[in-house]
């Protein structure tokens, strides 16, 4: 009781000095951000989509901004696109016909902030970074997310759209729970290499992809951010990998930063991005430390793992980035002075 007390009482105290801070500023807890001025920025993001969000990340890094305004710059943009029916607006609900969200954010001091099964707002990503920022807490979920958005002056809406109410609807015909893999990279997009399109799917199937990003700024710090409607008709409640700290975004700024797409319950047995910058730790490339967490999930069970599509995307502290996935599809996009916004095919374990 009295540890409680005791909590309470320290936690008050906490958000009345954190509420001087605007969204935006260094909160009262953290250590003040170090200005070296010695990296080559770079930003590296999940799937064909990531381009459009590495430019309004680039916007910032650019001009020597910092990593963590980038990369809640840049994943606002698939948060807003109503194109895009795996992020923010327009992403498909669960199979209650809600659209629930999932979203974290880590900056280079080891801060960080994250909701989970948040509705109604667009920007799942910003509402997580004043959980950071804003609050003595990291996590707040459903209501309580809802709850802290609103009063912070976000907006309340209305997120499925007829497109993804159409497709909802077609799926409840038949209400199966299978996978379908890569959804985004062949639906729509720069990739376009088939008319696969989310509304002609049979109503048997669901799908997924996430927005993850991290970013290297010019002072040499890392920062991550992670958001998601996660997969298509979930149990009402479900909550993925994305919104994890250590699962879906890790970053650490002696080391490096990595985030995740793909069926979230397999990341999070592995500790999936944190597992990666450990292994970033020990030496190995992001590209290897990235292989590596893929087999721990094959290894796990090889049959579940060849049903499904998992990928991580990591970065180190000298800006060398690198990707791995299950299955062929995954792709990511990396924009830095030498490289213009390429898109990279992930190497894949099967
Ligand atoms: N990782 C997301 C989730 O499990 C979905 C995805 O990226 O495909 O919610």
């Amino acid at each position: 009781m009295q540890d409680r007390r005791h909590f309470l009482k320290a936690a008050a105290l906490g958000a009345a000095a954190l509420s001087l801070d605007g969204i935006t500023s260094t909160p009262a807890h953290a250590a003040p951000y170090v200005k070296g001025g010695k990296a080559k920025p770079v930003v590296v993001s999940t799937w064909d989509f990531g381009r459009a969000a590495n430019e309004a990340a680039w916007e910032v890094l650019k001009k020597g901004g910092r990593a963590l305004d980038a990369v809640e710059a840049g994943v606002r943009i698939p948060e807003a696109d109503p194109n895009n029916h795996t992020v923010g607006y327009s992403g498909y609900p669960d199979r209650d016909g809600r659209v629930t969200l999932d979203a974290c954010i880590m900056d280079e001091l080891g801060n960080c902030g994250s909701v989970a099964a948040l509705e109604h707002v667009v920007h799942a990503i910003s509402v997580a970074r004043a959980v950071m920022e804003k609050t003595p807490h990291v996590m707040l979920v459903g209501d309580g997310a809802l709850q802290f958005a609103l009063a912070n002056g976000f907006k309340k809406e209305n997120l499925l759209t007829p497109e993804s109410e159409k497709a909802w609807k077609e799926w409840l015909k038949k209400s199966e729970y299978k996978p379908i893999m890569n959804i985004e990279n062949s639906s729509y997009g720069a990739g376009k290499e088939t008319t696969f399109s989310p509304l002609t799917l049979p109503g048997n199937v669901y799908n997924h992809d996430t927005i993850g990003m991290v970013a290297l700024d010019a002072d040499g710090n890392l920062s991550g951010a992670c958001t998601t409607s996660g997969m298509a008709y979930k149990m009402h409640g479900r909550v993925g990998d994305s919104p994890i700290i250590g699962a879906g975004l890790y970053v650490d700024n002696e080391v490096g930063a990595a985030t995740s797409t793909g069926v979230g319950e397999e990341v999070i047995r592995v500790v999936g991005s944190f597992l990666v910058v450990e292994l970033m730790r020990q030496g190995y490339s992001p590209e290897n430390a990235c292989k590596e967490a893929v087999t721990r999930i094959v290894k796990k069970n090889p049959a579940r793992a060849k049903g499904l599509q998992v990928g991580f995307l990591a970065i180190n502290k000298k800006g060398q980035h690198g990707a791995y996935c299950l299955q062929k599809g995954f792709n990511y996009a990396v924009l830095s002075e030498k490289e213009n916004n390429v898109l990279i095919d992930g190497k894949h374990y099967f």
